[in-house]
């Protein structure tokens, strides 16, 4: 991908050191966009392989799906120092390579792992308008067709699966969330 060869050139934030692209399957219909590497991340260049990871992986096994069925990526693509929340800046400066991303991979449905990446979608992703998007709780499960790059995609809310780790009652939100998911790849737009 060009466009990963030109990001690690350029300065995209200051705090990129290193990259996080992505992982699983380009050609897969469903793409899960996360939030910020951590630290398991930063050190293998990889996204989701530290306990929310792990979370992930078991998640999805239960509902019948592996690597090969999803792409992952994070709206940023290093990590935040000390792990803190993303800030506006950076989500400014790393969007658009995940737009990128969304154009080469062109999913049918993008499932927004938790509150950053769901308020950058229901915002039209204009990241000045994030603060005033609903919270994941509300969202969760409820599928909204988007506009990106003039092509419809199905944007599905799911609880982040850090937060399913420590509140084991959002399991079954989660199942049930997912079931959704499966619908809507089964479906033609
Ligand atoms: N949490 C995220 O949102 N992304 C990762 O890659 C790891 C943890």
């Amino acid at each position: 991908m060009d466009y990963i060869e030109l990001a690690k050139n350029t300065e995209i934030c200051k705090n990129c050191k290193n990259l996080v692209v992505g992982k699983g399957n380009l050609s897969a219909s469903i793409m899960f966009v996360g939030e910020a590497p951590g630290r398991n991340e930063d050190e293998q260049g990889l996204p989701f392989v530290g306990a929310a990871g792990k979370n992930l992986d078991k998640l999805l096994e239960k509902v019948g799906l592996n690597m090969n069925d999803v792409y992952i990526v994070n709206i940023l693509k290093c990590r935040p120092p000390e792990n803190r929340p993303p800030s506006q800046e950076e989500i400014k400066a790393h969007t658009p390579w995940l737009l990128k991303q969304i154009e080469e991979m062109k999913p049918q449905v993008i499932c927004s792992l938790g509150n950053y990446a769901t308020k950058f979608f229901l915002s039209d992703c204009d990241v000045d308008l994030m603060d005033k998007q609903p919270g994941i709780t509300s969202v969760h499960g409820k599928v909204k067709t988007i506009d990106l790059h003039g092509k419809k995609v199905k944007l599905i809310p799911l609880f982040h699966p850090a937060a399913i780790i420590y509140n084991r009652s959002l399991l079954d939100e989660w199942a049930k969330d997912m079931e959704i998911v499966k619908r809507e790849i089964e479906q033609k737009i």
